[in-house]
């Protein structure tokens, strides 16, 4: 390791990697350094997954949200290819200069192995959904399977040892926004380099740490939304006119008793619910393979609904870490699994009620109450949206429907920032899910893209101007 650099990334998600690839592939002699926190990808096994525990051990690193290639490098790789949903760019930059940048980070993704083809949306079944009040989103998607997506990022990533130093197991503690220090440490040592540019790309498992470090640099930050809700499970038939179809039905809908929005996204066709730390606090997730062997006979999303705080609370992550954690306490140290015909007739889930359940839950979840953890308001919402999306797949709202809690999703506190350069400070980057600037694999890469344009040329401009 070198004490200075042209270029320091922190975080090895696909943003900070499509950084680092594309500063290479801009300026080779660039002489860069990745520091995450987390493993390298092929070490990266949960004892959950692996099915060793029934309950988080709480590993650190994490090994689903931390290491060498991020959050996504479990997921269900479902990249969209759309600036409708996925992040906030849109808000910040001309959506077809987004666009631009999201099809490149596909063609890059492409040239790794990612698959080629992808699922258009259906004028008809947006049609079916309108006529109950259902807003279908309808962007292009691709599905890369969760096995396929691993084995991209893995050659990625193989492709950019060979190009720029990386060092995994090595946490950032602290950038100095005057002397470009970076300061972080490594098996209980603490090292400092120094770098011209430097980039923050901690995802949502550095989110919190990010919202310290602007406080304690005070930049300024915003953002007070959260979405709560839980993981659906059910027999895969239930959605299949919309799976084969689209492969991923993305619907939002607006309940009649509260107003408020609920989404139902991060669809996966015959896959599996998991469990995932963030911060220490268990919640659920899902994911898909693309192997044959590997589906299993349900299908899941997420059905989360979205509050948007007003003064004088401000602390949403804080919010739903309190929801998430309370399911944690009541379950054990786990995440909870309740039929939705116990939820509706105020009874517990138990394990022999789950026996009895038609449909066989895939993570070993404990059989419990989400009555006694998620607010009345969210739990509201989810009942009376399950029944609204009954209306256009009949069975969504089965007595032996799965609901798995908590599921949230929280957004970093978004910096001020001029094209990822954060105010008040000289070449200094934060993109990412961490910054609060994206929340999908694609718009995460766009961004990753976009400060690698930003620091070679000082500006983000047109990529066909750039060929
Ligand atoms: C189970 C799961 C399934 C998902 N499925 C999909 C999907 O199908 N489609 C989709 O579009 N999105 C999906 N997502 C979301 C997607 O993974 C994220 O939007 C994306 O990974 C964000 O990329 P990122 O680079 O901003 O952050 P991340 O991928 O989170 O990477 C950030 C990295 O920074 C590291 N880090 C944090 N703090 C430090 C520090 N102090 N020092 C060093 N390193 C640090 C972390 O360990 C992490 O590896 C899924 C997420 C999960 C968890």
């Amino acid at each position: 390791m070198k004490t200075a650099y042209d270029v320091v990334i922190i975080g090895g998600g696909i943003g900070g990697l499509m950084c680092a690839y594309q500063l290479k592939r801009l300026k080779p002699s660039l002489d860069i350094l990745l520091l995450e926190k987390g493993q390298d990808i092929e070490k990266r096994t949960c004892p959950i997954v692996t099915k060793k525990t029934r309950t988080c051990l709480k590993c650190q690193p994490c090994a689903i949200m931390e290491g060498m290639a991020g959050a996504g490098a479990f997921s269900d790789g479902k990249y969209i290819i759309s600036t409708e949903y996925g992040g906030w760019l849109p808000d910040l930059f001309d959506s077809d200069l987004v666009y631009q940048y999201i099809l490149r980070a596909d063609e890059i993704l492409m040239s790794f192995g990612a698959d080629k083809e992808v699922y258009r949306p259906s004028a008809r079944l947006r049609y079916e959904c309108l006529k109950h009040d259902l807003h279908m989103q309808s962007a292009k998607v691709k599905h890369l399977g969760t096995d396929a997506n691993f084995k991209t990022m893995q050659k990625m990533i193989n492709d950019l040892k060979t190009k720029i130093e990386i060092l995994t197991l090595a946490r950032m503690q602290d950038v100095d926004i005057k002397t470009h220090e970076v300061t972080f440490t490594r098996a209980n040592e603490t090292y400092k380099v120094k770098a011209d540019a430097i980039v923050l790309a901690l995802g949502r498992a550095g989110a919190l740490d990010f919202k310290k470090w602007a406080e304690k640099n005070k930049l300024e930050l915003s953002n007070n939304q959260v979405d709560i809700g839980v993981r659906v499970e059910l027999p895969y038939e239930i959605w299949e006119p919309f799976s084969k179809e689209i492969y991923e039905p993305k619907i939002k809908y607006s309940t009649k008793q509260y107003h408020d929005v609920v989404r139902m996204f991060c669809f996966n066709e015959r896959g599996q619910v998991v469990s995932e730390n963030t911060n220490g606090v268990l919640t659920v997730n899902g994911h898909a393979y693309k192997d044959e062997n590997k589906k299993s006979q349900n299908s899941n999303f997420a059905l989360l609904s979205t509050t948007n705080f007003t003064s004088p609370f401000n602390e949403p992550i804080e919010y739903a870490k309190s929801v998430a954690s309370l399911a944690n306490q009541i379950s054990g140290g786990s995440v909870i699994v309740q039929r939705l015909g116990d939820l509706r007739n105020g009874r517990r889930t138990d394990e022999k009620r789950l026996k009895e359940s038609s449909v066989r839950p895939t993570l070993n979840a404990i059989a419990g109450d989400l009555s006694l953890c998620m607010p009345k308001r969210q739990l509201d919402n989810i009942i009376e949206t399950l029944d609204a999306l009954s209306l256009v797949a009949p069975g969504t709202n089965n007595y032996d429907t799965l609901l798995y809690g908590v599921e949230c999703k929280y957004y970093s506190a978004r910096p001020k920032a001029k094209e990822f350069e954060l105010d008040n400070t000289d070449n200094i980057y934060a993109l990412g899910d961490g910054a609060g600037f994206t929340r999908s694999l694609s718009q995460a890469a766009a961004s990753g893209l976009m400060v690698a344009e930003k620091i070679v040329y000082g500006e983000i401009a047109n990529l066909s101007d750039r060929r």
